[in-house]
């Protein structure tokens, strides 16, 4: 329905009022941003999260300023190390996150309904630097394609499986894979389920998004995956493989 142009509020002075407000009710410590400036950030934990604007980290986790490190881009996507001379936004930002202020969690955050995802499955025509950015998860995008799910259900499988696609990247950057072996650094993969308004974490030793709770696995080198008879706990195939095993006795979660 169409409100009346004199009901309504310019987008920039919602985010105005909305600056007030958080300064008013927001925060309880006065000097939060002082205290930050003096100290200087130290998030433990970094979120790699899609730009999409339903799905806002701080927002769905209720952190404060000076919690969380954020990367935000299209689709939440990880690409593998790979230095060069040219300008590597996400990579930069990761080497900031785990070299500069070590923190000690990686959670990349991918969501249900990702318009980036959908345009790695049906294509970015018209679009000039898409194409190459969500052609980092094309391995993934073929996997999932070969599932025999039907096309919903596939998409929604895409969006889980880029989100272990960006962690098995995370795992290209030498600096990382050797924190995450030492157990100084520990990766995890949520995946926000808008349906239910709620994310799911990626378990690794059963490869499987499942409800959050208390006892989350982290991905690291140290998940036992011997009982699942599987090869590795970030293996692409071996995730689609579970999920068309899933699909086949139970509703596929959030399709
Ligand atoms: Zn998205």
């Amino acid at each position: 329905m169409k409100r009346k142009a004199g009901l309504m509020v310019h987008p920039l002075q919602k985010l105005i009022n909305g600056f007030e407000r958080f300064r008013s009710e927001g925060i309880d410590d006065p000097h939060l941003f002082s205290r930050l400036l003096e100290d200087g950030q130290k998030p433990e934990v970094m979120v790699i999260g899609c730009a999409d604007s339903r799905v806002d980290p701080g927002v769905v986790t209720s952190c404060k300023p000076g919690e969380l490190f954020i990367l935000r881009n299209v689709a939440a996507i990880v690409p593998p190390y790979g230095p060069d001379e040219q300008p590597h936004a996400a990579s930069a930002a990761i080497e900031f996150g785990v070299r500069r202020l070590g923190v000690k969690h990686i959670l990349v955050l991918g969501h249900q309904a990702c318009g980036g995802i959908r345009a790695l499955a049906e294509g970015t025509v018209g679009l000039e630097f898409m194409a190459p950015w969500v052609g980092v998860m094309d391995d993934a995008r073929r996997i999932v394609a070969g599932s025999g799910l039907e096309p919903e259900a596939q998409l929604l499988l895409l969006e889980q499986a880029a989100v272990l696609g960006s962690l098995r990247n995370l795992l290209t950057f030498p600096w990382i894979e050797q924190r995450v072996v030492r157990g100084e650094l520990t990766l995890h993969g949520w995946w926000f389920n808008l349906a239910e308004g709620r994310p799911m974490a990626f378990d690794p030793l059963h490869q499987r998004f499942v409800p959050l709770s208390d006892t989350i696995r982290p991905i690291d080198h140290r998940v036992d995956v011997t009982a699942t008879g599987r090869a590795a706990p970030l293996s692409l195939e071996g995730f689609v493989a579970r999920a068309v095993e899933d699909a086949g006795m139970a509703p596929f979660p959030g399709a």
